[in-house]
């Protein structure tokens, strides 16, 4: 059942090493020879899934376009996300982002000067964080 309404197909699962649940990754713009220094991709989250914690070297861009989810930074209140909103991560803020409990939820990610390398990931959110976001 896709009832999520993306605009793009699903991608490939993403990670379990760095996500909780299941997520879809289709990455649009791999620019694999940097001539961008920028990864287009679409992430659809089922209900419950979220990504570890972790922060971006060169800052990311979410473009929400289906679904109920959240963002939430290290220290600060989750914030609720609904088709069109938009959240910009500078580099090195720990955050994570994901589905809500009973919803699926759509991004566009954007992640601008890859030059300045990956992801880097941490650890998991617990039960316990999740459920206070989603609160
Ligand atoms: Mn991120």
């Amino acid at each position: 059942m896709d009832d999520n309404n993306s605009i793009f197909p699903k991608g490939e699962k993403a990670s379990a090493a760095v996500f909780t649940g299941t997520a879809y990754v289709n990455m649009l713009v791999p620019d694999k020879d940097s001539v961008y220094n920028c990864q287009v991709y679409d992430v659809v989250f089922e209900a419950g899934a979220r990504n570890n914690w972790h922060k971006h070297p060169g800052g990311q861009l979410l473009l929400v376009t289906a679904g109920k989810g959240y963002y939430q930074e290290r220290g600060k209140e989750a914030r609720l996300l609904r088709p069109s909103d938009v959240v910009a991560i500078p580099p090195g803020v720990e955050h994570w982002h994901g589905a809500a409990p009973d919803s699926e939820f759509t991004h566009i990610g954007i992640s601008p000067n890859t030059q300045k390398g990956g992801p880097e990931w941490l650890g998991p959110v617990t039960d316990e964080e999740y459920t206070e976001a989603a609160r």
